[in-house]
C-alpha cells in the first residue's frame, strides 16, 4: 500500500518557503498576534505586564522565550468566552473539546478563521494524496468536537465528495463503505479498529472488496503496531494528523507521504519543545512538551499554548518538498503519564509492548490501583479470535511473555490479565484506555 500515493502539494508557495523568508513571515506575524492578544485579551495584557513586557519586546522569535506559557487552567480560569479577541458579531462559530472533567474548552472563529481552518486542512488532506475525484467517508464526530467539520470542509476545498457519516452505527457504516465506494476513510484510530472488525463480522473482506486506499487517522496517540493492524484489515495507506481545539482543531500538522513526522503548518502555528519541568526552550530533535502560538488566528489567539503533548520536532527539509517543520509522532501527554512505583510510563510505551506480540489485538486497559501503599498494575488485552481455543494452557503462555516482555523493555511489572475477543468497551471517538483508581479513594 505505501509507495502508491501521489506527492500533491496544496499551498506551494506556503509549504515550500525557504526557510529565511519563513522565519520574516514568522517574525512578522508574531508580533501582530502578540499585539492582537495584548490589546484584546486582558488575561494577556495582565500576564505580560506581569513580567513587564510588552509587544514591541518581540524582536526576533526568539524573544517569545521570555513571555509567559498559557497553560489548560488559564483557558478554564477564562470560560467560556474571556480569552476571545473580537467581539461576538464577529464569531460565526464556537466548538468545545469533551473535557473529562469539569468545564470543557472552547474554540471560537471567524469568518477568516474558518478559512484558515479549511486552507491548513486541506493542504493536510492533499499531503495524503487526496484529490477532487476522491471520495471521503467522515466517520469523525460532527457538533462542538472538531474532527468532524474540519474534515469536512478541508475535503470540500479540494473538491473531494464528503460523506458526513459521523461516529456510530458501525453496521450501516460498513454498508455505506460497500455502496458508495469511499476511497478516504477519515476517523479515529481506535474507530478505525471497530470499523474493521464490524466489517470482518459481517463476512467483507476491505482489501479485497472496497476501494479504501488512504486513512486520515488521529485525534488520540497510536503505535506504528496499530497503524500496521489498520492498514493490513483495511487496505489502506493511514496518515497521522493532529491537532487541538485550542489551536483550531485538525490541520495543525500531518503526515506527507514519507511518513517521517508530521508537517507542522508553521506559517500560521509556531511551534517549541520546552522542558516540562524547567519551561526551558529546547534545541531541535530533542524530546519534550509541544508549545504552539497562533500566528494569524483571529477570535481565539493563543500565545505560548501548554499542549502537554510530548514529542520533538525536526526542523530538516523533507523528500515531498515542503520546507515546513515536522513533528514526530506524540508519545504521551505530559499529564497522562503514569508514575508506577517511581517510574515514568506512557500509556502508548505500554500499547507499543503488548502489540507486538501477535496473539492479542489492539483493545486493551490499563488499570492502576493501589493496595497497601504499593501500585499495582494490571493490562487487561484482548486475545485474537482463536487463542482460547488453544486452551488454559496458551493463554497463561501469552500473559507471561507479554509480563516479562514489560519488565525487560519498561521495568514496570504487570499483571498481564488475556481477555475474550470483543469484551473491552468500544468507543467510537478517543478510546479511554487507562482506569486509574489510586485517586477515587
Ligand atoms: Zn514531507
Amino acid at each position: 500500500m505505501r509507495g502508491k500515493t501521489q506527492n500533491l502539494i496544496w499551498n506551494r508557495e506556503a509549504e515550500t518557503m525557504p526557510p529565511q523568508e519563513k522565519r520574516q513571515i514568522q517574525l512578522q506575524r508574531l508580533q501582530q498576534a502578540v499585539k492582537h492578544a495584548y490589546e484584546n485579551v486582558p488575561f494577556y495584557r495582565r500576564s505580560f505586564e506581569a513580567r513587564n513586557l510588552t509587544p514591541e519586546d518581540i524582536k526576533s522569535l526568539q524573544d517569545l522565550e521570555r513571555f509567559p506559557f498559557t497553560v489548560k487552567t488559564d483557558l478554564r480560569d477564562n470560560y467560556p468566552f474571556a480569552l476571545f479577541a473580537t467581539p461576538m458579531k464577529n464569531i460565526v462559530r464556537l466548538h468545545a473539546s469533551s473535557g473529562t472533567t469539569g468545564k470543557p474548552i472552547v474554540g471560537a472563529y471567524t469568518r477568516a478563521d474558518l478559512d484558515l481552518w479549511s486552507e491548513v486542512m486541506a493542504r493536510a488532506m492533499a499531503a495524503a494524496g487526496i484529490t477532487e475525484k476522491d471520495i471521503v467517508h467522515n466517520a469523525y464526530g460532527y457538533g462542538l468536537f472538531t474532527g468532524g467539520m474540519g474534515f469536512h470542509y478541508g475535503a470540500e476545498k479540494i473538491g473531494a465528495t464528503v460523506v458526513p457519516v459521523a461516529g456510530g452505527f458501525t453496521k450501516r457504516q460498513v454498508m455505506l463503505w460497500q455502496d458508495f465506494q469511499p476511497t478516504v476513510l477519515a476517523c479515529t484510530p481506535s474507530f478505525a479498529l471497530v470499523l474493521a472488525e464490524t466489517a470482518a463480522e459481517m463476512g467483507i473482506n476491505p482489501p479485497k472488496e472496497l476501494q479504501l486506499r488512504v486513512g486520515m487517522f488521529g485525534a488520540e496517540p497510536w503505535t506504528e503496531q496499530m497503524r500496521r493492524e489498520i492498514e493490513n484489515s483495511l487496505g489502506l495507506e493511514s496518515f497521522n494528523h493532529y491537532g487541538l481545539t485550542e489551536l483550531i482543531g485538525p490541520g495543525v500538522s500531518s503526515e506527507c507521504i514519507y511518513h517521517n513526522g508530521m508537517h507542522i503548518q508553521d506559517d500560521h502555528f509556531l511551534p517549541e519543545i520546552i522542558d516540562p519541568e524547567t519551561g526551558e526552550t529546547l534545541p531541535p530533535g530533542q524530546s519534550g512538551e509541544l508549545v504552539f502560538t497562533s500566528l494569524t488566528k483571529e477570535a481565539f489567539p493563543v500565545i505560548r499554548y501548554r499542549t502537554r503533548d510530548i514529542t520533538s520536532l525536526d526542523p530538516e527539509p523533507c523528500p515531498c518538498g515542503r520546507t515546513t517543520a515536522r513533528m514526530n509522532q506524540i508519545t504521551g501527554r505530559s499529564d497522562d503519564m503514569l508514575i508506577i512505583r517511581g517510574v515514568n510510563v506512557f500509556p502508548s510505551q505500554i500499547e507499543a509492548v503488548i502489540l507486538n506480540h501477535k496473539d492479542v489485538v489492539p483493545q486493551y486497559m490499563i488499570v492502576v490501583d493501589r493496595v497497601r501503599n504499593l501500585d499495582q498494575i494490571e493490562i487487561q488485552v484482548e486475545a485474537v479470535d482463536d487463542l482460547y481455543q488453544r486452551g488454559e494452557q496458551k493463554l497463561q503462555e501469552v500473559s507471561d511473555q507479554l509480563q516479562r516482555d514489560l519488565i525487560q523493555t519498561l521495568g514496570i511489572s504487570a499483571r498481564v490479565v488475556i481477555v475474550p475477543p470483543r469484551s473491552i468497551a468500544r468507543s467510537e471517538g478517543k478510546a479511554k484506555r487507562v482506569l486509574d483508581r489510586r485517586n477515587l479513594a
